[in-house]
């Protein structure tokens, strides 16, 4: 029997136990919560004597005229005197309030190598040239692509569309940076570069001390969509001459 039958056979026996377990209780099942909840209290105040006199007074206030049988259901289940009744029965009644279970929903998320790329928000590459590569992530409801340096991921470019403000405004650019790094102290020295690369526009953010450069970049006369790369300080001057290639090979 495989662990998936298995695990079925067995929740069904825990459901058909279940509601076994419902069908012969004594009194209503909403009761015994609140019945939890008095002992809880009474006891706090009192103790418990070794007698189930708390909880017989409950039954008689909520007018229960079976209270014997009653008393005798709870011994049943381990609980001969008041404190044992929260003991022992209260978990029985676990099911009242099943836990809440965090849902994490399950995608299906998928990665390949792809050698072009034909956009519908006019990004259009034909031939990948070397040495990146291009990588698409399928997900449920939403394509990736990342252009990366080999398999390394030290230098990675992702193209997105939709970018509303491709401004000249040093302090946003900024505040992308600082956004995207959590970085939030020795930032005296950052920078923001705004640097031509044929047809298009970049803007290069770092600072001396750390190690994220991020670098956006937009076509000047199409700004449909942008590329962002992600490098290192010690190696973005190096990484902006393939990047070079790479627009080039945009068509
Ligand atoms: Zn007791």
């Amino acid at each position: 029997m495989d662990k998936k039958h298995r695990k079925e056979i067995l929740d069904r026996l825990n459901k058909e136990k279940l509601i076994e377990f419902r069908q012969n209780l004594p009194i209503d099942e909403v009761l015994f919560p609140k019945l939890f909840d008095f002992l809880d209290t009474e006891l706090e105040k009192n103790g418990c004597d070794h007698s189930p006199i708390i909880t017989k007074s409950f039954l008689q206030k909520n007018s229960i005229s079976n209270i014997i049988e009653v008393t005798e259901w709870l011994a049943e289940n381990g609980g001969y005197c008041d404190c044992e009744i929260l003991a022992n029965v209260e978990d029985l009644f676990d099911y009242l309030n099943p836990p809440k279970i965090e849902i994490i929903p399950k995608q299906n998320i998928s990665k390949q190598k792809i050698n072009s790329l034909k956009t519908d928000f006019n990004f259009c590459i034909e031939k990948i040239p070397s040495p990146w590569n291009l990588i698409e992530t399928t997900s449920a409801d939403n394509k990736e692509y990342v252009f990366q340096i080999g398999k390394s991921n030290n230098c990675t470019v992702n193209l997105h569309n939709h970018f509303s403000s491709f401004q000249h405004d040093d302090e946003l650019w900024i505040k992308r940076w600082i956004n995207e790094t959590e970085l939030s102290y020795n930032l005296a020295n950052l920078s923001v570069e705004h640097y031509e690369i044929g047809n298009y526009s970049a803007i290069i953010v770092k600072t001396k001390d750390w190690t994220p450069v991020k670098i956006w970049c937009t076509k000047k006369d199409n700004p449909q969509w942008f590329l962002k790369m992600n490098t290192e300080l010690n190696r973005y001057k190096g990484d902006l001459k393939e990047f070079e290639k790479l627009l080039n090979s945009i068509v």
